[in-house]
């Protein structure tokens, strides 16, 4: 019963020190998040000793009794969250959940329809060195010149090539999809629709964003982005067609032994996000990344290059042009780091740099809303960034209105 910091004071520090990190500087990566004291209490707890092989009631060990009880509370609550009449929670991952969900709806070597990765898709949609690029035949879509995805190149591709699954679904994109313009073209074609609401499933729970479970035939998602819990993945399906299939997808098809405590975690996580409160913070996160673009569209801004993808946004993210700016993504990533700002650089459509460099950076509102940021705060930290990516900043100056702002909304002062 040693406590951490005794016995393993090396791993304790790097804990304390990430604790420090992310309590002392603005988190501003889309994709992260700050999950309740709650759910990492329950993430933290002796769940993590059993072994579960299974679904709850129909389990292949002994003494499941509890972690049932706590596994079923998780699907009826993220079922009841966006209307599925089928939900598996065992994903341990995103990418787990695609894994299991393309599979289960599509064989090797089936055409997939899905948004190039370079445009703003996710490895899993069909990345060449990814399981989806190597195993299955992908045809890419793309965005066009306005930014937004080219509905008529869909159509076009999609009656071309008669994929199996079209992929609607995205990592670095600003605007809502068309669901039921996905949907028309998947029954043109008879290609099951999968949507991949990872990024914007916290958008959906709060009826902030059009929720996709009514169109598609299966959807996924992570659990730690917008929707603010701990890391992992979950498949949902507007009805039980699927059901077997997913579920043998997920086990024995690529998992053994479900986290029973990342489990406990995200069912802990759902009743968050059916809250008053919950609905109120992705207001105020969509209010956040709106307020960003705007000051990153401004005269000042685009005097040095700085542009916005699409004009604005519509979700929890802005992704910034750069092709223009002396700066690439990687300098501007740095630049932002050195003024105590997390972001990261992202390659823009038909981006001339190279991956590891891009010419742009997406930049998310999640974690600070969580953190509790309002309107004015968001206004100073666009105006932050907007400053720091002109040639001359004064990064002291910056870094201290930086660790004002995190002075203000303090994070996890619970924590030590
Ligand atoms: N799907 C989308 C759209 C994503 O953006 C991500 C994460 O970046 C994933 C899936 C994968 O999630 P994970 O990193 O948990 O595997």
């Amino acid at each position: 019963n040693t406590p951490l910091h005794e016995l393993d004071p090396e791993v304790a520090a790097a804990v304390d020190a990430e604790l420090h990190r992310q309590q002392s500087t603005l988190e501003m990566i889309a994709s992260e998040n700050f999950a309740p004291v709650a759910v990492m209490e329950a993430q933290g707890t002796v769940l993590t000793n059993k072994y579960a092989e299974g679904y709850p009631g129909r389990r292949y060990y002994g003494g499941c009794e509890h972690v049932d009880v706590a596994e079923q509370i998780a699907i009826d609550r993220i079922k009841e969250l966006f209307g599925a009449e089928y939900a598996n929670v065992q994903p341990h991952s995103g990418a787990s959940a695609n894994q299991a969900a393309l599979f289960a709806i599509a064989q090797p070597g089936d055409t997939i329809l899905g948004l190039d990765l370079a445009h703003g898709g996710h490895l899993t949609h069909g990345m060449r060195l990814n399981f989806s690029g190597k195993q299955f035949n992908v045809v890419p879509y793309h965005v066009d010149d306005a930014g937004l995805v080219d509905m008529a190149e869909v159509e076009r591709l999609a009656k071309e090539n008669s994929p199996k699954v079209i992929i609607a679904g995205w990592s670095a994109y600003p605007r809502h999809l068309d669901f039921a313009e996905f949907r028309r073209i998947a029954d043109e074609v008879g290609a099951y629709l999968w949507v991949d609401m990872a990024h914007f499933a916290g958008l959906v729970a709060a009826g902030l964003h059009p929720n996709p479970v009514p169109y598609a035939d299966v959807v996924t998602s992570t659990t730690h982005k917008t929707l603010g819990g701990p890391r992992g993945g979950v498949i949902l399906a507007r009805s039980k067609e699927f059901a077997k299939k997913l579920n043998s997808a997920v086990f024995p098809g690529f998992q053994g032994g479900p986290l029973e405590h990342v489990i406990a975690a995200k069912a802990v996580s759902f009743k968050v996000a059916a809250s008053e409160e919950f609905k109120e913070r992705q207001q105020r996160t969509l209010d956040g990344a709106r307020i960003l673009a705007e000051r990153l569209v401004q005269d000042d801004a685009k005097a040095v290059g700085v542009d916005v993808l699409s004009g604005g946004t519509d979700v929890h993210l802005v992704l910034v042009d750069l092709r223009n700016s002396e700066l690439d993504g990687q300098q501007a990533e740095d630049r932002l780091h050195e003024v105590g700002i997390t972001v990261n650089r992202n390659a823009i459509p038909n981006d001339p740099r190279p991956p590891m460099v891009t010419s742009g950076l997406r930049i998310g509102t999640p974690a600070l809303a969580t953190r509790g940021f309002q309107a004015e705060d968001f206004r100073e930290v666009a105006d932050v960034i907007a400053e720091a990516l002109k040639p001359g900043f004064d990064a002291d100056a910056l870094k201290a209105r930086v660790t004002a702002l995190a002075d203000k909304h303090p994070l996890y002062p619970g924590l030590k």
